[in-house]
Parts: structure tokens; C-alpha cells; sequence
């Protein structure tokens, strides 16, 4: 069987047709190149209008990379003719495994596109013989093209969530599709400030805000401001994930001021490496782990009192009654401001200011649980941390979107990966 006839019977074209195999001798990666031509006396087509017109030359000779075949390189080689369009003047005509003045083509672009979804693109890299550059613009590519033709239908409910981003405060707004039939990464932006969100928002649409139901999000100033104003119909729910990370930050301080009095005062290092007994949900300590912090727990000590007010606060989430729940709240407020404990009673404070808020959670009648914004913030960090490349704002954005936001693929696309 020749080359030429898979090449048929994966990527035909109506108007080209595959001409001569050959070897490209002394190549550091054994390369093969296939010839291109026109099939007899079809007329070029003009890349602006999609006409097909009269010939007017013909280029040199390109090369278009394909996707390699059993640790060779595949090269497609043709002269493009220019054609002569009586609308749109003289142009290169369009090449269908090609787009524009790229030298990857389509197919090996949605190649390593693909693959990039489940390795790291310097391992695409390493594994096709190819470079960083090549596989950051194939993902770019797949990234703008299922942007552009993703379905923003029937979206009702969002999450909204922040990430660290680089090192120092710097962060990143992404907003998720939260959706039972669908969940999404929908929009990245730069920082957390007011004008971020607004800029979802705009880019959104009004329509599509109008008709949201649901959304979900932290304590956050300047996010509760904008979520009001942008998405009035919608009813704001305060993320379970976003608070229990607040209590948890809260209890790293208590215990972290705590060891170091202890310490100073010349008592026994009771609470080293206790700092995961105290942050880590209960259930996923391990045997051991279990038994020091029973131990713990008999200690008077405020690290254990702030452990102990949030494993109580869980509680909250539990209720079947709104106004049981509220009740419940307002007590632990006012228990854990009675504590003493300053980093506590701050985040006390802060639930209390958005009491109504918190609420919402059960008028959702419950259903946005802190699983779906957690297993995305998880994701994400995880994309942000894996790829050692991000020098830039867009690499990463890119990054985040072809792994996180469901994008739609063309159809040949699947032929390919
Ligand atoms: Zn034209």
C-alpha cells in the first residue's frame, strides 16, 4: 500500500491531489515529503472570496508540516498559485490543509491541540520532535476557534472564583458555567477588581445576565457589588468553599501566633505540625492523624477553640429550615465573638455582614454545593502550577480554556485526535 493511499483516506481533497513520496536524506529525524498538486485543470480558489478564478502564477515551493508517522516527519510540498480575482485582486489561493501563511497544518495543529489536553506541552513537544512555539499556537488556535463557536445558551447558573496567579498578589477572575447538564470554564480575566467582572459582564451580554439564576461566589467586595448590579435577577449564593477557606485561613494564623507564644514561654511544642490536623476536613485524617488530634482536643488552647467553632459552623449547611439555620448562625456569631479570638471573630463579622447573603443558600434550596467551584479552583491551580512555560498573561489564559473550558472541536478535528 502507498502513503498516498492513506493520505486519501484520511484527509481527500476535492481539488489537490497527492503526487510523489520521498525521502529527505541526512535529516537529523527521518523526514518524508509528499507532493502536492492541483488535479488537472481545476482552477484555483481566492482565499478572500471562496470563488474559484483564473490562475494568475505560482509560488515557490512551500512546506506544510503533517502530523508524523511512525517517528518520521511528514511534509506536504506545493507551489501556491496566485490567482487573479476580478473582486479582490491578486492573491495566494486557498490551501484546505492550511490556514493563512502557517506552515503546521490543520490536521497536525488539532493534533497536538489534542494531545495538550492530556500532557503538558513541553512533554507534546518532546513526544512529536516539534517546539514549545508549535504547540502553544495549535492550542491558541483550538482555544479562538471553540471560543468563537461555543454555545452560550441556556447558561443560568455561574460561579465566580479567583485564583493566585505568579508570585505575590496577583490574581486571576475566572467564571465557570455551574450548570447541572454543563459546567465550564466561560471567562478568564486579569485581577479581581470591579472593572474585571464588568468586563464578564460585558463581554456576556445583557440578555444572557438578564436570564441568570444562580450565582455563586465569595465574600468578595467588589464581585458582590458588580453581581448585583450586572445579574439582578439572579440570586447570589455565598460559596461553601469560599467560607470554609476563610475559617481555615483563620485557624492557620490562630495556631501559627499560638506555637510561637507557646514557644517563647518555654512550653512543649504541643502544636508543630499539627497545622493539617486543624485545616483538613475530618474525615481525611489518617488513623494517626486521628488520635493526635483526640489528643489535641484536650488541650485549652485557642487553636483547638477555633478548630472546634468551625467543625460546629459545618453545621449551618445542614439545617432543612431557612430560619433555623439563621438562628443557628446568629448564635455562633455571637459565641465565637465572645471568644476572644481575633482572626475568628473577623471572619464572624464578616458572615454576619453578609447574613442575607448566606441565606440565599437556601432559598437555592441548597443546590450548589462547594463541590463543583472547589473542583474547578483545584483544576485550575493545577494547570497554572503545570505549566512552567506561563511567562505570559495569555499563556495562561489559553492554557485554563483548552483545559478547563469544554471547547467545542471542528469535526475533521476528530479524525486527527
Ligand atoms: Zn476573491
Amino acid at each position: 500500500m502507498q502513503i498516498k493511499t492513506i493520505l486519501n483516506r484520511v484527509q481527500k481533497f476535492k481539488s489537490f491531489v497527492y503526487g510523489k513520496e520521498s525521502w529527505i536524506e541526512n535529516a537529523a529525524i527521518p523526514t518524508l515529503e509528499i507532493e502536492i498538486k492541483p488535479r488537472l485543470n481545476s482552477r484555483p480558489v481566492c482565499s478572500y472570496c471562496g470563488c474559484k478564478r483564473p490562475g494568475y502564477d505560482s509560488l515557490p515551493e512551500r512546506r506544510f508540516e503533517f502530523i508524523p508517522m511512525w517517528g518520521n516527519k511528514v511534509f506536504f510540498v506545493y507551489s501556491p498559485r496566485r490567482v487573479d480575482c476580478p473582486r479582490c485582486g491578486i492573491h495566494v489561493e486557498l490551501m484546505p490543509w492550511v490556514e493563512g501563511k502557517r506552515q503546521l497544518t490543520e490536521a497536525y495543529a488539532w493534533h497536538l491541540a489534542g494531545w495538550a489536553k492530556r500532557l503538558s506541552w513541553k512533554e507534546v513537544a518532546e513526544a512529536f520532535h516539534t517546539s514549545w512555539d508549535h504547540v502553544f499556537c495549535s492550542v491558541d488556535r483550538a482555544v479562538a476557534w471553540g471560543r468563537e463557536h461555543q454555545d452560550l445558551s441556556g447558561i443560568e447558573a455561574i460561579g465566580v472564583d479567583e485564583i493566585a496567579w505568579k508570585r505575590g498578589h496577583r490574581y486571576l477572575t475566572l467564571v465557570y458555567q455551574i450548570d447541572e447538564h454543563n459546567k465550564r470554564l466561560l471567562w478568564i480575566g486579569e485581577k479581581r477588581t470591579t472593572r474585571t467582572l464588568l468586563k464578564f459582564f460585558r463581554w456576556f451580554g445583557k440578555e444572557r445576565s438578564h436570564s441568570l439564576k444562580y450565582v455563586c461566589s465569595d465574600m468578595w467586595k467588589p464581585y458582590l457589588k458588580v453581581i448585583a448590579k450586572k445579574a439582578g435577577n439572579a440570586l447570589n449564593i455565598l460559596d461553601r468553599f469560599h467560607i470554609v477557606a476563610h475559617l481555615n485561613k483563620a485557624i492557620d494564623e490562630v495556631r501559627a501566633e499560638e506555637a510561637r507564644e507557646l514557644k517563647e514561654q518555654g512550653y512543649e511544642p504541643i502544636l508543630t505540625k499539627t497545622r493539617w490536623l486543624l485545616l483538613k476536613h475530618k474525615k481525611n485524617l489518617t488513623a494517626l492523624q486521628d488520635t493526635k488530634l483526640a489528643e489535641l482536643l484536650q488541650y485549652n488552647l485557642r487553636s483547638i477553640r477555633s478548630y472546634l467553632l468551625k467543625e460546629e459552623f459545618q453545621f449551618f449547611w445542614q439545617y432543612s429550615y431557612a430560619a433555623w439555620a439563621g438562628k443557628f448562625l446568629d448564635n455562633w456569631c455571637t459565641k465565637t465573638m465572645r471568644s476572644k479570638i481575633k482572626p475568628m471573630k473577623r471572619v464572624a463579622r464578616m458572615l454576619h455582614r453578609h447574613r442575607p447573603l448566606l441565606m440565599n443558600w437556601f432559598k437555592a434550596k441548597k443546590q450548589f454545593s462547594s463541590g463543583i467551584v472547589e473542583g474547578f479552583n483545584t483544576k485550575a491551580k493545577l494547570t497554572t502550577r503545570k505549566a512552567y512555560g506561563f511567562r505570559t498573561y495569555h499563556a495562561a489564559e489559553i492554557a485554563l480554556y483548552h483545559a478547563l473550558g469544554a471547547l467545542p472541536v471542528p469535526e475533521t478535528a476528530h479524525k486527527f485526535f
